[in-house]
């Protein structure tokens, strides 16, 4: 199995990249952001607890987003490894992730993180605010998702770190050039597993 975590602010390409990761590696790919919004289109009751947080460009609650990951996992028990993508985005989610990982015997191999200036993030969610019409992308909640992003996710770079499984790579540039050199990194870590 091969399990990729892709980490990154809001507008850090995350989505575009997972989109080509799994062309070349054939892994199932959770968006927990994506899993969200269908649950909110279809109006379940995950859907209807995540909506106001969502909408507010607030992160949903620990306990409601493990669990949600965790059925997505059991319900991909076929799958040959998995692309993260918007997950963790605490500490408390890495953990999990790395429980549930256990529990299948098999682990995270890769971390990468896509480092992209605030200012190019912001720049890029108001061209995607004119594309995809995102409630979460008008000004005040990309303030609030910006702040998320650095007094909750940003500790789990740290929570990596410490334990060598970050690798940062330079998210600004051409696409396929950004592209490149995630698959160094993944093909580097993942030859040492
Ligand atoms: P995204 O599409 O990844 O930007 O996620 C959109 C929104 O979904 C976020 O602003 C959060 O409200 C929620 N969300 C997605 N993933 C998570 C997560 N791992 N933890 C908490 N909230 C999340």
């Amino acid at each position: 199995m091969l399990n990729i975590v892709l980490f990154g602010p809001p507008g850090a390409g995350k989505g575009t990249q997972s989109q080509k990761l799994i062309d070349r590696y054939h892994l199932v790919h959770i968006s927990t952001g994506d899993v969200f919004r269908e649950h909110t289109r279809m109006g379940t009751e995950l859907g209807k607890k995540a909506m106001g947080y969502i909408n507010n460009g607030i992160l949903v609650p620990d306990e409601i987003t493990i669990g949600m990951l965790k059925g997505v996992i059991d319900a991909n028990q076929r799958a040959q490894g998995f692309i993260f993508d918007g997950f963790p985005r605490t500490v408390a989610q890495a953990e999990a992730l790395d429980r549930f990982m256990a529990e299948n015997h098999t682990a995270v191999h890769s971390v990468v993180a896509l480092a992209v200036p605030e200012e190019e993030v912001r720049n890029r969610l108001k061209i995607r605010k004119n594309e995809e019409h995102r409630p979460d992308d008008e000004e005040d909640k990309v303030n609030r998702r910006i702040n998320e992003y650095f007094t909750k996710t940003i500790h789990v770079l740290p929570f990596y770190q410490s334990q060598e499984r970050l690798i940062t790579v330079d998210g600004t540039g051409e696409i396929d050039t950004i592209f490149n050199k995630i698959t160094a990194a993944i093909d580097s870590t993942a030859l040492e597993n």
